[in-house]
């Protein structure tokens, strides 16, 4: 069978199809500038690359275009191939702990849901409601970036602030890039050959996050309420003095929202070096000498040492470390410089095949805690959900 994995964000859509059980990727692409007339459809199919550019009026249109696009290209020859389709929502909050079927209910609780995540959920919402209008007879499963979190204890979410923001607002953490911290925990433990094996996912792209894994579960992570939390990002601060939000507003005579908006868009990489949020660049500037490129990485260098330090006496000890993500998969300076620094927890690099990419093992016999590259396969985990709620008996 066929399954579609759909991503929709505020003005873009990624989608990925996916011939299941096999877990084949079919076809994959993405609509970008959504509402304007000079929209961007692009779609990678047989190994050859497609794009378009055309007005793309709302979510709708572009969910038409995706299956326009697929019947045209012949990746599929009848809408009813499409067996399923799973949806990335960001925040589930507490009311959802694991993968349910799209019911009107399920969408208004989504909706719900939008205090806490502003600019996704409502944008989620809009790209189920788009595919159920061109997909109306097929299931509809919802996979949140947040149940995976839903196993951590109150002693892991909780903020040590008045106990009645958590009671009347739900404040608290709840962590994300679930699917990740799932496929890839699972797939190390899967390797390890142990269900019960202690594991740290870093998960390193332009947003990035860590997460403790035990049991299959995740155990703490990174994030918080937000995206915001945790280490410095590709744009994002990560975990700060709360107090600067004030500080700053009053200095820079900025709203609480603009100061919000600097430390989601204008920290990390891009604010520290001044350059770009792209390691690649900070790479290439590094190279020529630029402090405050190598800065900006090595504040997350550190803080991600420093999670996996915390996370190794909370699960008291590691069986392994798995990089995934962009940077995570692909950067092996990057990765050379965090496993260096965790010489005392007995961690030894190969070298050698830090240097190769995809899936391997890139500790040395030796080494006290196994160290793996897993590439992240986010709508491979999505598509399996599809499967396991959209057709359960
Ligand atoms: P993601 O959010 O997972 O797509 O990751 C995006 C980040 O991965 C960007 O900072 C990219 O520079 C980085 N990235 C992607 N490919 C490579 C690569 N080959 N080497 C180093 N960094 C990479």
């Amino acid at each position: 069978m066929k399954v579609i994995a759909v991503n929709a964000g505020s003005s873009s859509l990624k989608f990925q199809l996916l011939q299941m059980p096999e877990e084949i990727e079919l076809a994959s692409g993405i609509v970008e500038r959504i509402g304007k007339s000079d929209a961007i459809f692009q779609m990678k199919f047989n190994g050859e690359k497609h794009k378009l550019v055309l007005e793309i009026l709302n979510h709708k249109d572009a969910a038409d275009i995706v299956i326009k696009n697929l019947l045209d290209y012949g990746v599929i020859k009848d809408l009813k191939e499409i067996n399923g389709v799973g949806h990335r929502i960001v925040q589930g909050g507490e009311t959802f702990k694991d993968s349910v079927l799209v019911t009107d209910e399920v969408i208004k609780q989504i909706s719900d849901l939008s205090d806490l995540a502003p600019l996704h959920n409502p944008a989620n919402v809009t790209g189920i409601l788009s595919f159920k209008e061109v997909l109306n007879e097929v299931p509809h499963v919802a996979v949140f970036d947040t149940t995976f979190h839903q196993t951590m204890e109150p002693i892991n979410y909780l903020y040590a602030t008045p106990y009645e923001w958590y009671e009347n607002h739900k404040v608290r953490k709840y962590g994300f890039h679930g699917t990740s911290h799932q496929y890839v925990s699972h797939r190390a433990a899967e390797i390890l050959n142990n269900p019960k094996a202690k594991i740290v996912v870093a998960h390193i792209g332009n947003g990035a996050s860590l997460s403790a894994v035990k049991d299959l579960k995740s155990v703490n992570t990174s994030m918080g309420l937000t995206p915001l939390d945790g280490l410095p990002m590709g744009t994002r601060s990560g975990a700060i003095d709360p107090a600067i939000l004030g500080y700053i507003a009053k200095k820079e005579n900025m709203s609480l929202e603009e100061v919000l908006e600097a430390l989601n868009k204008k920290s990390g990489y891009l604010g520290v070096s001044g350059l770009s949020n792209d390691s690649r660049d900070l790479e290439e500037a590094i190279k020529q000498g630029h402090e405050r490129a190598k800065l900006a990485i090595d504040l997350q260098v550190k803080s991600i040492v420093n999670y996996i330090a915390q996370y190794y006496v909370e699960l008291g000890g590691l069986d392994a470390i798995c990089f995934t993500a962009g940077i995570g998969e692909n950067a092996s300076d990057f990765r050379e410089q965090i496993v260096e620094k965790l010489a005392p927890l007995g961690v030894i690099l190969d070298k050698e095949a830090n240097k190769l990419r995809g899936e391997r093992l890139i500790s040395t016999p030796e080494s006290k805690v196994k160290v793996f590259i897993i590439p992240t396969n986010e709508e491979v985990m999505i598509a399996r959900d599809v499967l396991r709620v959209g057709f359960q008996a």
